[in-house]
């Protein structure tokens, strides 16, 4: 295979051979793996840029989104309002002080209101003038250009809303809004110049068409930062018994998503641990980020075993430069 001198040369990888390289059992996921860190190596080095969530408020959502353990489905579970602004900000010294180099601030339910826009950009205003390398995202759902407008005011670098599934499946994961609406949130960010950050979640019971899809979906929203999310089941969700993944199907997508986007920081989110095992260090031969910590309501592997896969792998931690070659304006 020579696909990464390829697209090095500037001939990109079209749909079709993108879905031919995930099914085709001739291609070795090896292989695959190889060619995509090429692209990795190429654009990133060996660097790893490393992110962290804060669940600022949980559960209590009105949408039915198949995979949350916070819709409305699912009324048992951890739900608590949106937290304090002190401890929001205590969340940013916690980050900065784990040489995490994008914090990200989550709120469940469908859109912020602008009471809650207001303590989101009054906490980022602090976390930034304690800590002015620190960058941040903001997780809040679907917003509208006014939302937006003040989050920039504020210093936020980037904005998270995925695509989550393919447009033709989008259906089959959410009925509450649609795949639209993802789209203008990406779209009234990147208009406002705010860094759009928008991955998926795979293990949905998606086709591989779908997962091509996604893939070219984000290329073509130019998502400056793509996370991959392997569907770790929650009990009592639409796909809580779903069970398609392995870790080598994990490392030809992720290797696929670097093919189709090979300049942007691509990373494996939540369901790392769970769905690639022992192989989450190889997946970091093509991703080129990772979540330290836990998720929004599932934990993740301690921190330090985070730290110590970068280190044996000779790799370095990557701060402070989250956003930096990808900002719009
Ligand atoms: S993903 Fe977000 S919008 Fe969907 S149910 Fe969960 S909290 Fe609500």
């Amino acid at each position: 295979m020579k696909i990464a001198k390829e697209i090095l040369e500037g001939r990109a990888l079209t749909p079709e051979k993108a879905l031919d390289l995930l099914v085709n059992p001739s291609y070795d996921t090896m292989d695959l793996v190889h060619e995509a860190y090429q692209l990795r190596k190429h654009y990133y080095g060996h660097k790893v840029k490393l992110n962290m969530i804060l669940n600022a408020k949980s559960g209590i959502c009105p949408e039915d989104c198949g995979y949350c353990g916070q819709s409305r489905e699912m009324k048992e579970k951890q739900r608590y309002a949106l937290i304090s602004e002190d401890e929001i900000t205590e969340g940013a010294r916690v980050a900065a002080e784990n040489e995490i180099g994008t914090y990200c601030i989550v709120m469940s339910g469908r859109g912020p209101s602008d009471k809650e826009i207001d303590h989101i950009t009054s906490s980022v205003e602090r976390i930034k003038a304690a800590h002015p390398q620190l960058k941040v995202c903001a997780c809040l759902g679907l917003t509208n250009e006014t939302q937006a407008e003040k989050l920039k005011a504020a210093g936020v670098d980037r904005y998270n809303h995925n695509l989550n599934t393919s447009e033709n499946y989008h259906h089959e994961v959410v009925t509450t809004h649609t795949y639209e609406d993802r789209v203008n949130t990406i779209e009234i960010m990147k208009q406002n110049n705010i860094s759009p950050c928008s991955g998926v979640i795979c293990g949905m019971g998606e086709s591989n068409q779908d997962i091509v899809d996604m893939a070219f979906a984000l290329k073509e929203i130019d998502a400056d930062s793509i996370p991959v999310n392997f569907l770790h089941p929650i009990k009592g969700t639409k796909f809580g018994s779903m069970d398609q993944l392995t870790p080598t199907r994990c490392l030809r997508i992720l290797a696929l998503f670097r093919l189709v986007n090979p300049t942007k920081e691509i990373r494996i989110a939540g369901g790392r641990e769970v769905n690639l095992r022992s192989l989450q260090a190889t997946a970091l031969m093509v991703a080129n980020s990772i979540f330290v910590g836990d998720y929004l309501i599932t934990g993740g592997q301690p921190n330090q075993l985070d730290y110590e896969m970068i280190q044996d792998m000779g790799y370095e931690i990557d701060y402070g430069t989250a956003c930096e070659s990808e900002v719009l304006s």
